[in-house]
């Protein structure tokens, strides 16, 4: 394939844009060579500015869950548009898309919109701290909770892709209170907290983790989880920018039965407009202003665009829920097809799914934590992206991604990715 202008715009791009990218994954560090640049996309592909279809894995980092440029989403903003973009001021919209949500995912009775997914995890801290009038936090190694200070703490992939997982700018005194524990390490938990006795105010997670690749909770450790903030008076907080209206209608709360105490939500909640939100019991959310004493604002918060973006895309998830089992068979499909074609060209591999949450790793143990995680071997995976780009296939520059599937994708288009990933194989 000829990236010609992809790479101009880029040396464009990189006059005034750090990095030419506004947001560092984007930039190809991780596997080398220059960034493409997008067109338009539609359903399951994209199409750059060099003219070369691309099956799309990565689907905005998920919001796309339905296709890029799903009709019902597109309507809705295009409708809203002519009406005023932004007022600053209550709209029914609002509370259409609140109502929605509650009703679809479990133990929450109050959401608050926001602007992206690091607002929502960076809110839903604040709140957990004013709640329980501590501190600290614990939050697991290779869990990203967007780029606010408190969370730059062994973050996962964008952090880990560039090996700086500590950055510069955030304070010793923001450090000292993330508490770092290993994910599905039960027993260390335990022991963070016995040594922070009454200072922790939460435990943020990702439910099941899907930015040091994607990595599935053990069985009973969620519950653990639960069992042991209910002991401490800690409030537990299920990230779910990624999982959220993807695993399932209510999220991972809903798959594994568990309950959170607040539950963040990003991606696919905003049909690809930057919508983030966070949501908990009346007891909880009623800390926050202007009924309670936790600040938390934003001028854009609830932009009717956004909103009109996200309630179309919730809509759908909702009335059409054949959807969640659809995506995932398609998932299992693909996985069960790459797991063969990699065996059959000897490609030492683990491939870790849940639902519609799948990510391959280049290495043969279990991959449970960000340590097995970052095992994998990253030169392989660069030739294997490489080889897929030039097939016109487009996996996250990265391996600590999950891939982010589409309703959009067919079984034929499945099927050439197959093929694709079984002729790369063969030049590993
Ligand atoms: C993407 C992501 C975030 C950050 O969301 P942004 O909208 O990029 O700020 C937070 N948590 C998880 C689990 C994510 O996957």
């Amino acid at each position: 394939m000829i990236y010609k202008r992809s790479s101009a715009l880029f040396s464009e791009a990189e006059k005034v844009i750090p990095g030419g990218v506004n947001s560092p994954v984007r930039a190809f560090k991780g596997v080398g060579g220059t960034p493409i640049f997008v067109k338009e996309a539609k359903g399951a592909y994209l199409f750059d500015e060099d003219g070369n279809r691309l099956i799309d894995y990565i689907n905005s980092w998920g919001p796309m869950i339905l296709g890029h440029a799903h009709k019902p989403v597109v309507d809705a903003v295009v409708e809203k548009a002519q009406k005023g973009t932004s007022f600053g001021m209550p709209t029914e919209i609002e509370t259409k898309i609140a109502e929605l949500a509650v009703s679809m995912v479990p133990n929450i009775d109050k959401i608050r919109f926001v602007n992206s997914g690091t607002e929502a995890c960076m809110s839903a801290v604040r709140l957990a701290r004013g709640f329980t009038g501590k501190d600290k936090i614990i939050k697991f190694a290779g869990c990203y909770h967007g780029h606010s200070d408190s969370f730059l703490i062994q973050a996962g992939s964008g952090a880990s892709t560039f090996g700086t997982p500590n950055s510069p700018g955030v304070t010793q005194g923001t450090a000292k209170d993330t508490l770092l524990a290993n994910y599905n390490d039960i027993d260390n938990v335990k022991a963070i907290i016995e040594a922070n006795k009454d200072e922790i105010a939460c435990i943020i997670i990702e439910p099941v983790a899907g930015n040091m690749g994607c990595i599935p909770p053990k069985d009973g450790f969620l519950q653990a989880l639960r069992t042991v903030c209910d002991a401490n008076n800690i409030l537990l907080i299920f990230d779910e920018v990624m999982t959220g209206f993807r695993l399932a209608k209510g999220g991972a709360q809903e798959l594994f039965g568990i309950k959170a105490d607040i539950v963040c939500f990003g991606k696919v909640i905003g049909g690809g407009l930057p919508v983030g939100a966070f949501a908990a019991r009346n007891e909880i959310m009623d800390y926050l202003a202007p009924v309670g004493p936790v600040y938390q604002a934003g001028t854009l918060s609830g932009n009717p665009l956004a909103m009109a973006a996200g309630l179309a895309m919730l809509n759908e998830l909702n009335t059409k829920s054949h959807i969640f089992d659809s995506i995932n068979e398609k998932t299992e499909y693909l996985h069960k097809g790459i797991a063969k074609v990699l065996s059959d060209n000897n490609i030492v591999h683990t491939i870790n799914r849940v639902g519609s949450m799948i990510s391959v790793h280049f290495d043969e143990g279990e991959v449970y934590d960000f340590t097995t995680a970052a095992k994998g071997n990253n030169d392989t995976f660069k030739n294997f992206f490489h080889g897929l780009l030039n097939e016109g296939v487009y996996i996250a520059p990265s391996a600590f991604e999950t891939w982010f599937i589409t309703e959009a994708l067919t079984y034929q288009d499945l099927d050439f990715t197959i093929n694709a990933i079984n002729k790369v194989a063969k030049t590993l």
